[in-house]
């Protein structure tokens, strides 16, 4: 088996080399082979997965849902940090990914800690918090299998859920020979068990675990944490403090809400009726408790989001709930893979997420590295209009938008996330009625109480 050589740098490289590293991906036949295998399997998982469903009114559920929790954001983010403070978890704010990574390195300091285990988190790698901790002194290693390999070697992911994807098993082997001296193998089981081997070490030395969140659910307090390797719980239960990051986006009003979105988010993501974890999280370890941190922290970190905020189409890219199916799908991610874009998020979501993140001007050929065949649009779970946001920003990308003023990046922000967010919601209310749905549940099916049933065929097992 060929071991072409597809490493990339370790931090993020200029994203105007967009076209000679799409270039490079398609001129590698291992890399093409690589993402068209995995992606077509994600595919078929994802068909089989929702069969028997109707899977437009889940959709359209999952639309809802995002969209009231979005025209609430101010008060709901407000509800969180009460709920979460009452229950004992201390909250944080953080305006730019850079005082974010100040915020955890504080904390790290303050416990004399000098190891970290990481869970995933794509908030993290926003951040380059890894960069960041081992700048300052403090050893930090992914736990995530995928995100472990990519750390190895020295890359960044190259898929927001499976981060090494673009690598197959002969790949893997030789890299973790190569790094750990494991013994060569085809074996998945093998090198997975030494994986597991080498990390279970780690988690017993770390002094804090930091973990992302998929859902933050404001009624209850509760960050709740969807995985599959079980290094989510170990993170966030083993090391003494456990510190999770998420974006202010990521809030949901109930735990309902939470369970509508994640049998959407499995399904759209790995073709799972439920993942093998799912974790919940609202309070440090209590005094009749043998397991859990002493200590838990949530930093909310903006990083351009309430500018996104602020404008009526562009907000839509705020429901995103992150399955990566829009990747999955897409007939140029799936041949240049995620490394060509040279942003933490890659494919369609990338396409409309980074402009604002870095500026249009450095993303200025993200809007036009599409076909506009409409798939990602089609399969996104939350209904996000991923080709119109594309022509829209194409339109700003060329010569501005007169229609739509330019969200400048930074825009408000001398006044806090809170502030900026109230005033953005302001507007808000004045937009039309699918941004201020008085409840989320209105076109779908519901069960008793008005909870969510993402099964209008019937209940299935495992959820
Ligand atoms: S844009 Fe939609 S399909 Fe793409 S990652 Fe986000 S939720 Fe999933």
């Amino acid at each position: 088996m060929s071991h072409r050589d597809t490493r990339q740098p370790p931090t993020r490289s200029p994203v105007r080399e967009f076209h000679p590293r799409a270039r490079a991906a398609l001129d590698n036949p291992q890399i093409r082979r690589n993402f068209r295998n995995a992606m077509d399997g994600l595919k078929d998982k994802r068909r089989a997965a929702f069969e028997g469903m109707d899977l437009e009114a889940l959709r359209e559920l999952g639309a809802n849902i995002r969209r009231n929790a979005l025209a609430r954001l101010p008060d709901l983010l407000e509800q969180l940090e009460k709920n979460l403070i009452a229950n004992g978890v201390q909250v944080h704010w953080a305006e730019d990914g850079e005082q974010a990574c100040r915020i955890v390195r504080d904390i790290c300091v303050a416990r004399g800690a000098k190891r970290v285990i990481k869970g995933k988190s794509m908030v993290s790698e926003e951040m380059e918090l890894n960069h960041y901790l081992e700048e300052q002194g403090i050893e930090a290693l992914e736990s995530d299998l995928g995100e472990y390999l990519v750390q190895m070697a020295g890359e960044t992911p190259s898929h927001i859920i499976m981060p090494a994807i673009h690598k197959n098993t002969g790949e893997i082997s030789e890299l973790m020979h190569e790094k750990t001296g494991t013994a060569r193998s085809d074996n998945v089981e093998y090198l997975t068990a030494s994986a597991r081997r080498q990390l279970r070490e780690k988690f017993m030395a770390a002094d804090v675990g930091i973990s992302g969140v998929n859902f933050a659910v404001a009624e209850t307090g509760t960050l709740c944490l969807v995985e599959n390797e079980g290094n989510g719980r170990m993170t966030t239960t083993v090391p003494p403090c456990h510190i999770a990051v998420t974006g202010i986006e990521k809030v949901v009003p109930s735990l309902e809400d939470a369970s509508a979105l994640l049998a959407l988010l499995t399904r759209s993501a790995t073709g799972q009726h439920i993942t093998t974890y799912f974790n919940m999280i609202s309070a440090p370890r209590q005094q009749d408790e043998l397991d859990g941190p002493e200590e838990v922290h949530l930093v909310l970190v903006d990083n351009g989001r309430s500018t996104i905020y602020q404008d009526d189409e562009l907000l839509d890219t705020l429901r995103c709930i992150r399955c990566g199916a829009c990747m999955n799908h897409c007939p140029v991610y799936t041949r240049i893979g995620g490394h060509a874009y040279g942003t933490t998020y890659p494919g369609p979501i990338g396409k409309i997420l980074m402009p604002h993140l870095l500026g249009l001007e450095e993303t200025q050929d993200f809007p036009s590295a599409s076909s506009l065949c409409g798939a990602c649009g089609e399969v996104c779970p939350v209904k996000i209009p991923i080709p119109d946001l594309l022509v829209r920003l194409r339109r700003e990308s060329v010569d501005g938008d007169h229609l739509h003023p330019p969200q400048v990046q930074g825009h408000g922000s001398k006044k806090k996330p809170l502030e900026r967010l109230a005033l953005a919601a302001r507007k808000a209310r004045c937009l039309p009625d699918r941004h201020r749905s008085g409840s989320a549940l209105a076109p779908a099916s519901t069960g008793q109480n008005g909870s969510l049933d993402p099964h209008p065929h019937g209940p299935e097992t495992g959820q």
